[in-house]
């Protein structure tokens, strides 16, 4: 390891929570050529703003770190929080090295936000993403390209480079790699879950999307390699699958008392754009673009984004909870996210049926007081732990 994991933790934590972006910032000084461009939540294939001369950065709101002093009077009360904290970071000026900005399509509140983007005239590009519905690569797959290529139009027009398979290649690859090593972690948590805390692979991951991917793997090995020796020692908890928090992120501290409360937390979704793609994306082709789309269309993640008819998101997600021996699955939603909140009574139906156990709550990511949420979560993981097996 390069790196002591101390070390590597302390860095993801700031990086992560870096509310001024500044790596980017400092990317930018170094690749004068370059252009930084943000996202929304939940995926954007953020190879294509690689190849094309760009650093993507994800933004997923202010959280508990940010009052909210103007943003709140450009949405109404009943919505959720995100776009208000956004608004707040894009009003303070947290956002003015990014050149353009892309809205992936997966609620009203994320296009109305785009909106306003456009109107007040933030950035140098406002891109609503479409993403496919129909999962046949001459339909969807089609379409899908034609978005990924108006996305690299903007980029191309500010950076003025000539994107040739070979950097679209390239670009895919080290998302691979990325993408694989993150898995990497997952998987040995699967087995080992102590060895890692959810709340730094949290930090981890999520540092990575606001760095150039190259520094990201860089981190993600050394703790892949951390995380392959006997560390940590084995505590008495459930293991559990989170689900529903793909958007607007629960503050830091909800994520740690969970683990807490007496669940090992074995899968998730908070930063799911990252886990989008279920395995490598073909980097050896001449269309990289369609390389992305068929992966979107063939091998992405269960998302409330995706209504694939023959692949349900329940099925998907049973079979994750299958998959890392997990006791059962918490439903955390973001208050008012539709998405989320509507998801939630088509897996809970399924999962009754199947046998798979849950609870639900919901939170915001500026509320950190969760003393009744700990108590639930613990109810729920005593109830498992001490009587299972106890008769009805
Ligand atoms: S939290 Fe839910 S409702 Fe709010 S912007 Fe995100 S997906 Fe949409």
């Amino acid at each position: 390891m390069k790196k002591s994991i101390e070390d590597i933790l302390k860095e993801c934590r700031e990086l992560a929570f870096d509310l001024k972006f500044t790596r980017s910032r400092n990317w930018l000084k170094e690749n004068p050529k370059g252009v930084v461009v943000g996202y929304m939540p939940i995926y954007f294939p953020r190879e294509v703003i690689h190849a094309a001369g760009g650093l993507p950065v994800a933004i997923f709101g202010g959280g508990d770190r940010k009052e909210i002093i103007k943003g709140d009077a450009y949405y109404q009360s009943y919505i959720c929080h995100i776009p208000r904290s956004i608004m707040e970071l894009a009003l303070d000026k947290h956002l003015d090295h990014m050149s353009g900005f892309i809205f992936p399509s997966i609620c009203d509140v994320i296009r109305n936000l785009s909106g306003i983007f456009r109107q007040q005239k933030i950035g140098k590009f406002v891109k609503y993403m479409d993403f496919p519905q129909n999962f046949m690569p001459s339909i969807g797959g089609v379409f899908y390209q034609q978005e990924m290529q108006h996305v690299m139009d903007y980029v191309t027009e500010l950076t003025g480079k000539k994107v040739t398979n070979e950097d679209m290649n390239k670009s895919i690859a080290l998302y691979n790699t990325n993408r694989s090593l993150i898995e990497k972690i997952y998987d040995i948590r699967q087995e080992f879950p102590w060895r890692l805390s959810i709340t730094d692979v949290y930090h981890i991951v999520r540092a990575g999307t606001v760095i150039p991917v190259e520094e990201h793997n860089a981190i993600l090995e050394d703790v892949v390699e951390y995380m392959s020796g006997n560390v940590g020692i084995p505590q008495d908890k459930i293991k559990v699958v989170i689900s529903g928090a793909f958007c607007e992120q629960p503050a830091v501290g909800l994520i740690r008392a969970i683990e807490d409360a007496g669940c090992y937390v074995v899968d998730d979704d908070y930063m799911l754009g990252s886990r989008m793609i279920l395995g490598d994306i073909a980097s050896y082709t001449s269309n990289g673009l369609e390389a992305i789309a068929n992966s979107y269309i063939k091998q992405s993640q269960y998302s409330s984004s995706i209504y694939d008819v023959d692949d349900p998101k329940e099925h998907r997600l049973a079979k994750i909870v299958k998959k890392r021996g997990a006791d059962g699955v918490i439903f955390a939603s973001a208050s008012f996210c539709d998405p989320s909140l509507l998801d939630a009574p088509i897996f809970q139906n399924a999962f009754n049926k199947m046998g798979i156990r849950y609870i639900a709550f919901q939170f915001s990511e500026n509320i950190n007081q969760y003393k009744v949420i700990k108590e639930q979560v613990g109810t729920f993981s005593d109830s498992i732990k001490l009587w299972e097996g106890e008769p009805a």
